[in-house]
């Protein structure tokens, strides 16, 4: 089903062309007509199936542009997520370029936020107890309110949440459309739903389509098994998950050992350290990912070859969740799940039990690309032609040495292949973008 069969603005059909969406998923067919006349909603369906266009959509279509005041809350778990669903909202919204969308998440500057407040935004995107401290504190105004999601709803319970929502929502007119949206359900949702939502319409969408090829290898050492799986499948990238911190730190550094680049995401990074490590996973400056399940929820990176369960996922939602990492919006992956002879796995039917992997010492895991940070970004008014051209002006880099480029408020991250990445950082310090000088440096 396309786009064009439901009742959108003719704005936002050019976009969605334009970004190339051009099909419903399907959840998008079953939720986004109750979104639009702004029903309640309950929707469940699995990771990587469209959810943040489904309610960005609903959202957008239904915003009063000129009307300056808070119109929309989407409430995240995690602060990544809150990054992402913002990111994707804008795209969405890039039909109209006065629509203001503002992250409130814990860790940024509370006083940089309240003064960004003070010039208000359309949508909000933010993580529970930042934004309570600013409804506490008046600097924050829902009155105007007239939509919320919770994002990741059970998640959200899981972290202990929920009485933060529930204060949230104090501060917020009754009359107002609720959606809750997560992967998986279970009993403390539907009584939040009960709470929160005035006769939802429940929408599913099955389980079963996710084109993930699903093995469980039983091992000896699992540090080796991971440099043996990594020699046999040499994948493009790949999570590989942990259930502590502690743990992804060790693993990581063993890697690294054994010749393959791998970095550590958890929770004891400051956030400059998880943004760092992040775009260099997703843009290909790092194979590796070692992580524990906060990198599990929500994010959404493109293409991602291969999940691996280093640690036995607690519950099976978290095994759901991990393993959806991969397959995104209908590309195929792999995920393989460690076991020791005395770890219980979950109970599957349809397990496939592989035999052992080939022995190897090492393996060589390196990158295709490295990343260079420009300490200038669209604040400066930095557009990504404005870097390739800069990159490219003394002829000794081609376009097709530079990779994503990330474009930040004050930063830059650009990837460069890998052996020019010297080159890219000279040219730069010799050089200027558009009229300016700024400093560079690699990132690794
Ligand atoms: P979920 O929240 O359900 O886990 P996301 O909203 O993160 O999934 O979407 C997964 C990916 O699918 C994103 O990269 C998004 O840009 C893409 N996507 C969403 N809707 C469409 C669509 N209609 N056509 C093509 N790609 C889409
Ligand atoms: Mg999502």
């Amino acid at each position: 089903m396309k786009f064009s069969t439901l009742a959108l603005s003719n704005d936002m059909l050019k976009n969605l062309e334009k970004i190339g969406y051009e099909l419903l998923t399907p959840i998008q067919k079953e939720a986004l007509p109750y979104i639009l006349r702004g029903e309640d909603i309950l929707a469940k369906a699995k990771t990587g199936s469209g959810k943040t266009a489904t309610f960005g959509i609903g959202i957008l279509e239904n915003l009063d542009i000129k009307k300056f005041k808070i119109q929309s809350l989407i409430l995240t778990p995690t602060r990544e997520l809150a990054y992402q669903v913002a990111d994707e909202l804008r795209l969405l919204a890039k039909f109209k370029h006065n629509i203001k969308i503002t992250t409130i998440c814990g860790a940024e500057s509370y006083f940089k936020q309240v003064n960004s407040l003070k010039h208000n935004a359309h949508i909000v995107v933010a993580t529970p107890r930042r934004l309570l401290k600013h409804l506490h504190n008046k600097t924050l105004n829902l009155d105007e309110l007239k939509s919320v999601v919770l994002d990741e709803a059970d998640r959200m319970l899981d972290m202990g949440f929920i009485d933060d929502v529930s204060e949230i929502l104090d501060f917020t007119p009754v009359n107002k459309q609720v959606m809750l949206f997560s992967a998986t359900y279970n009993d403390e949702v539907l009584t939040l739903s009960q709470k929160l939502q005035n006769n939802p319409k429940v929408v599913q969408v099955e389980q079963k389509s996710n084109n993930i090829v699903e093995k469980f290898y039983k091992v000896d050492n699992k540090d080796e098994a991971l440099v043996d799986l990594f020699a046999k499948y040499d994948p493009k990238n790949t999570i590989v998950f942990c259930n502590t911190k502690v743990k992804c730190d060790d693993v990581a550094q063993f890697l690294q050992t054994k010749g393959i680049d791998a970095l550590a995401l958890h929770g004891d990074l400051e956030q400059y350290q998880r943004v760092d490590v992040l775009t260099q996973f997703s843009n290909y400056s790092c194979r590796v990912l070692v992580a524990t399940d906060v990198a599990s929820r929500g994010l959404d990176i493109k293409d991602l070859e291969l999940v691996i369960n280093y640690d036995l996922a607690q519950t099976e939602d978290i095994y759901t969740h991990r393993i959806g990492r991969s397959a995104r919006a209908g590309s195929s992956g792999m995920a393989i799940t460690l076991y020791k002879k005395d770890e219980d796995i979950v109970d599957k039917t349809d397990i496939v039990f592989e035999k052992d992997v080939k022995k190897v010492d090492s393996f060589l895991m390196k990158p295709k690309f490295c990343t260079l940070v420009i300490e200038g970004g669209k604040k400066d008014k930095l557009r990504k032609g404005d870097i390739v051209g800069a990159l490219t002006s003394t002829k000794e880099l081609k376009a097709e040495d530079i990779g994503i480029i990330n474009l930040q408020k004050e930063q830059t991250y650009v990837a460069i292949v890998l052996n020019k990445i010297d080159l890219a950082k000279d040219i730069l310090q010799n050089g200027l973008i558009k009229t300016k000088k700024y400093s560079v440096w690699i990132l690794s």
